[in-house]
């Protein structure tokens, strides 16, 4: 299976890095999430290719179509919002890319909508240029 684009995410906040050596999701470091399901608190991790769906739930159960609530995990400050989705209406958060940038993901469990945002179009070629070129083919 071909690689996709990897992201590499931070905290808006304290701009820490929220990549983790452990778990490995598709054999890549993960992005790690502190969440809120239900009534349970844990971690989520998520693939850092754009583009995959795969995740691991640690604490907390897999509910479909449940609204995750996301916090940073380094200063567990909630991701800010930037809007609803237009599928599904929850709440869209937003990340920093480490090159400049934003990703926004919906928080609703199992909605696929994501978006990557460049105010700037170096960032954009900046993401481009740190990838590993032999994983794009
Ligand atoms: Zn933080
Ligand atoms: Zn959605």
């Amino acid at each position: 299976m071909a690689h996709g684009i990897q992201i590499h995410v931070q905290c808006p906040h304290c701009h820490m890095s929220l990549m983790t050596s452990h778990p490995k999701v598709d054999n890549l470091d993960s992005i790690q999430f502190l969440v809120k399901i239900g009534n349970r608190i844990g971690h989520l991790y998520l693939s850092q290719i754009y583009g995959s769906y795969t995740k691991i739930f640690e604490n907390v159960d897999d509910i479909p179509d449940a609204v995750v609530e996301c916090s940073c995990p380094l200063c567990y400050r909630p991701f800010p919002v930037h809007q609803a989705c237009g599928n599904c209406q929850a709440a869209v958060i937003g990340l920093d890319l480490k090159v400049g940038g934003i990703i926004k993901v919906c928080t609703r469990n199992g909605c696929k909508h994501h978006s990557l945002e460049f105010e700037d179009s170096q960032d954009a070629l900046n993401l481009f240029r740190s990838q590993d070129v032999s994983g794009l083919f």
